[in-house]
This record gives C-alpha cells, sequence and structure tokens, in this order.
C-alpha cells in the first residue's frame, strides 16, 4: 500500500460510470486504475495490488459475483477491501454480493460523497496496540501483522471485514457487545451501515470458524449482539 496516496482499481464497464469515478476519485486524492472488463480487473488486480477495489456486478466476460469470488482466492489479493457497485437493491441481492467476500456494498445511483465516506471505512485499518500483534483464544490464533488466522493450525480464509470484526471480538474476550458497538468499532464512527451487515458478516466469519472445527465460539445474545469465547 502506498503511505500517501492509496490506488484504487475501478472495474466498471459503463464509460460514463468510469468517467465520473475517476474525476471524483482522483479529486478526493487517489491513484485510479481502471478495467472494463471482469477477467482483465481480476488479472489486474493480481498482477498488481490496489489499495481497495471498486467493483462492479454486471460486467463483461467475469461477473462482479465471479471476479469477488476470484479475487478472494488468491494471497495477492485476498485481503484487498472491495466494494461492490451495483444497480440491485434487494436485500437478498446484497447479502448474496457479501457473501461472495465483498466488505461493502454500493447501489447505484449513489452520491460520491456516501461512496467516498465508504472507501475511507474500507480503507481504514484495525486499531491494534504493538502488544496485540497476536492473539490467540483456545485454538484460534490471529497474527495481525500477516494476516493470518488459524484454528488448530489450519488456515481460515476471510475478507479484511471480517477478519477486522474477528480482532475486536477477540480483544473484547467474554465480553458481549451490541451490533452498534460492533458497527462503530469495525465500520467506524461515521458509518451509515444497518446493524443487518453485522448479522451478515457475524454469519460469514462463523461459516470460516465452523469449516476449520471451531463452530460455536461466536454467540448470539438475542436482541443485543455478539460475543466471542472457547
Ligand atoms: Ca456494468
Amino acid at each position: 500500500m502506498s503511505v500517501l496516496t492509496p490506488e484504487i482499481l475501478v472495474i466498471e464497464d459503463e464509460p460514463s460510470q468510469v468517467e465520473i469515478l475517476r474525476f471524483n476519485l482522483a479529486n478526493a486524492g487517489y491513484e485510479v486504475r481502471v478495467e472494463m472488463d471482469g477477467e482483465e480487473g481480476v488479472r489486474s488486480a493480481i498482477e498488481q495490488p490496489p489499495d481497495l477495489i471498486l467493483l462492479d456486478w454486471m460486467l463483461p466476460n467475469l461477473s462482479g459475483v465471479e471476479a469477488c469470488r476470484q479475487l478472494r482466492r488468491v494471497k495477492e489479493t485476498r485481503h484487498i477491501p472491495i466494494i461492490m457497485l451495483t444497480a440491485r437493491s434487494e436485500e437478498s441481492d446484497m447479502i448474496r454480493g457479501l457473501n461472495t467476500g465483498a466488505d461493502d456494498y454500493i447501489t447505484k445511483p449513489y452520491s460520491i460523497k456516501e461512496l467516498l465516506a465508504r472507501i475511507k471505512t474500507a480503507l481504514r485499518r484495525p486499531i491494534i496496540s504493538i502488544a496485540d500483534q497476536k492473539l490467540t483464544l483456545g485454538k484460534l490464533e490471529v497474527d495481525i501483522d500477516r494476516h493470518l488466522i488459524k484454528y488448530e493450525g489450519q488456515m481460515i480464509q476471510t475478507s479484511p471485514t471480517e477478519f477486522r470484526l474477528l480482532i475486536v471480538l477477540m480483544q473484547s474476550e467474554d465480553r458481549v457487545l451490541s451490533r452498534n458497538q460492533l458497527l462503530d468499532l469495525v465500520w467506524g464512527i461515521s458509518s451509515e451501515m444497518e446493524t443487518r451487515t453485522v448479522d451478515v458478516h457475524i454469519g460469514r466469519l462463523r461459516q470460516a470458524l465452523k469449516k476449520a472445527g471451531g463452530a460455536g465460539m461466536i454467540r448470539t445474545v438475542r436482541g443485543f449482539g455478539y460475543s466471542i469465547g472457547q
């Protein structure tokens, strides 16, 4: 990641959208790279990993959903925040988008101001003290520096958002965090996300833990929030 100027890869096939994004992102101080097809976008992201990817849902050659899946599968792009851009607004579509590994989701037509706020949130890194570079909870280990999660030595893959969510939960071990607290700690105070988003990401994190043998570590406190424990 370049420290001063984060680079955003825009994967979008509508020329008018591309121009709007290129102009506004550059204006906001970002480096912008554009690919107008899904396959090229994935290749470009892997060859030269950007700091964030804006990914359109409907793309030629490879859909945004499939591109997202592929980007999450390889080590070069696994940790890069992905925001999906889409004309769909159904909640089930949102969940489907998040389930493929996107960190966030914004529906067209969106306001540039809102998009920039989402980008800023996605680029945020967890605030972690040096003493906390490695976290352990029973058989679960997290190496924050190397972006690695292991359960009983087995690697667990997550998106950057779930990674942050796990860290926040582990730092508050055995305490219950409300959905609003989690939104605040993981997504940032200015976030206008709905608390439903927390549930979706918790669901994904649970799935990932379960696959590695860590089912039941994340507990739901009905009507309130979540906690993690052994
Ligand atoms: Ca499109």
